[in-house]
């Protein structure tokens, strides 16, 4: 069976914190501020696997209560929910990731992070399409407040 995912996250972004996303440390004067490495599209992505499952979501997962996921790389709870998802049966087919930041400019830093994805799902990197977009600088991401991250997976299940 195929099935679809969904997931979106946001996170302020905040002087004083490292800038990641999909596991690329991106240089800029903000960063995303969170319990883990606040990894926004990173999360938006486990939870479209999740989600694509029914396993929950990464709140229910990594709950940020838990001392254990203070700082925590993201990637390395990625893998933990492709784990779970193997435990269900189910395997990845592909997933696209959409990033809405006003800034930094993503471009130079999007073949790593696809290639981190896909490091950390098991699958080729031609599964993993990550982008970027502004808001025109409209809303939180447009005033730097912000970013958000959109997800989509299918994955299929035995
Ligand atoms: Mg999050």
């Amino acid at each position: 069976m195929i099935r679809i995912g969904h997931g979106m996250d946001v996170h302020r972004l905040v002087e004083g914190r490292k800038l990641i996303l999909c596991g690329v440390e991106i240089p800029h004067t903000l960063g995303l501020l969170g319990h883990s490495d606040a990894d926004v599209a990173a999360h938006a992505l486990m939870d479209a696997l999740l989600g694509a499952a029914a396993l929950g979501d990464i709140g229910k997962l990594f709950p940020d209560t838990d001392e254990r996921y203070r700082g925590a790389d993201s990637l390395v709870l990625l893998d933990r929910v492709m784990e779970a998802l193997s435990e269900a049966g189910c395997r990845p087919v592909n997933a696209d990731v959409t990033i809405v930041a006003q800034k930094p400019k993503l471009r130079p830093y999007i073949d790593q992070m696809r290639a981190n994805l896909a490091a950390h799902m098991g699958v080729d990197v031609s599964q993993v399409s990550v982008k970027a977009t502004t808001s025109e600088g409209m809303g939180f991401e447009g005033e730097e407040k912000g970013m958000t991250a959109h997800a989509v997976c299918l994955i299929e299940s035995r």
